[in-house]
C-alpha cells in the first residue's frame, strides 16, 4: 500500500511525525506537507506563484505551499503514482462543527476526494500537543486506515476523524455539529496607540446537539463524520423553487458588449 500524508500543521509537527510512525506498518509512506504553519488556510490552491519542493529526508517532502497544493503536488509531481490513501494530520486541535472549511487539515482530504483517491483528516482535540498526546490519535489512525482500505469509501465522500484527548472511550459516527462563536474579533491598542484587531481569539462554544462530532468528542468517543463535496441544499432547493425567480433581467435588451 502507498500512502499519502500531509497537515496544515506544517512539515516538523509531532502529530504528522507519530502519524508515519505508526502508518508505516502498513505500507510505503511519502510525506508531501507545508514546510510551515499554514492552518486556517481550507481548500487555498496556490496558480500564481510557483511551488517549490525540498526532500528533507527520503520520502519527505518540505513544500511551499498549502495542504491542497502538497496533495496535488504530491500526487501529480513527487509520487508520479496514485497513492492508495491520503491522511491529513493529525492536527493540533479539533476540526468539528463549522470550522470545517477554515481546515487546511479537512481540505487536504477534499482535495484527494477530488482525485478520487479515498481519503480522511485526523484531528486531536486537546491543548496538550506533545509527542505522547498524540499517540492515541494515531492509532486510531492506523484502525481508520485498515478499515477504509478494507471497505473502500463511497464515492465523493471522505472522513473527518476527530479524536478527543487521553484514551478514548470508544468510537462513534456522527455529523456536523454547530459551531457557536462569540466576540469572533477582538479589538485592542498596539504599543503605538494604533487598534488592532484579532480574528479567532474570542470564546468558542458549541451546540450540544445528539450525533454531532462535539458531542462524541464532549463525551470521550472519537468522532468519525462522512462528508461530501457537493454542499448544495437540497431541501433549500425545492423551498427556492416556490420563488419562481424572473428573467426580468433580460427585458431590456441587450448589454453593449453584444449589440
Ligand atoms: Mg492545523
Amino acid at each position: 500500500m502507498l500512502i499519502l500524508l500531509t497537515n496544515d500543521d506544517g512539515i516538523h509537527s509531532a502529530g504528522l511525525r507519530i502519524l508515519a510512525e505508526q502508518v508505516s506498518t502498513l505500507g510505503r509512506v511519502v510525506v508531501v506537507a507545508p514546510d510551515r504553519e499554514r492552518s486556517a488556510v481550507g481548500h487555498a490552491l496556490t496558480l500564481h506563484a510557483p511551488l517549490r519542493a525540498h526532500e528533507h529526508q527520503p520520502d519527505w517532502w518540505a513544500v511551499d505551499g498549502t495542504p491542497t497544493d502538497c496533495v496535488s503536488l504530491g500526487i501529480h509531481g513527487l509520487l508520479k503514482a496514485t497513492p492508495d490513501m491520503v491522511i491529513s494530520g493529525i492536527n493540533r486541535g479539533a476540526n468539528m462543527g463549522d470550522d470545517l472549511t477554515y481546515s487546511g487539515t479537512v481540505a487536504a482530504a477534499m482535495e484527494a476526494t477530488l482525485m478520487g483517491v479515498p481519503a480522511f483528516a485526523m484531528s486531536l482535540d486537546s491543548s496538550d500537543f506533545t509527542a505522547e498526546a498524540f499517540q492515541w490519535a494515531a492509532r486510531v489512525a492506523r484502525t481508520m486506515a485498515v478499515t477504509v482500505c478494507e471497505h473502500g469509501l463511497p464515492a465523493d465522500t471522505f472522513l473527518n476523524v476527530n479524536v478527543p484527548a487521553g484514551r478514548p472511550n470508544g468510537i462513534r459516527l456522527t455529523r456536523q455539529g454547530k459551531r457557536i462563536y462569540e466576540g469572533a474579533v477582538v479589538q485592542k491598542s498596539d504599543p503605538r496607540g494604533n487598534d488592532y484587531y484579532w480574528i479567532g481569539a474570542g470564546e468558542l462554544s458549541f451546540q450540544d446537539l445528539d450525533g454531532t462530532d462535539f458531542n462524541a468528542v464532549e463525551a470521550g468517543d472519537v468522532s468519525v463524520t462522512p462528508l461530501h463535496l457537493d454542499l448544495t441544499n437540497y431541501a433549500a432547493l425545492e423551498r427556492l423553487r416556490q420563488w419562481q425567480m424572473s428573467a426580468d433581467f433580460l427585458a431590456d435588451g441587450d448589454v453593449e458588449a453584444d449589440e
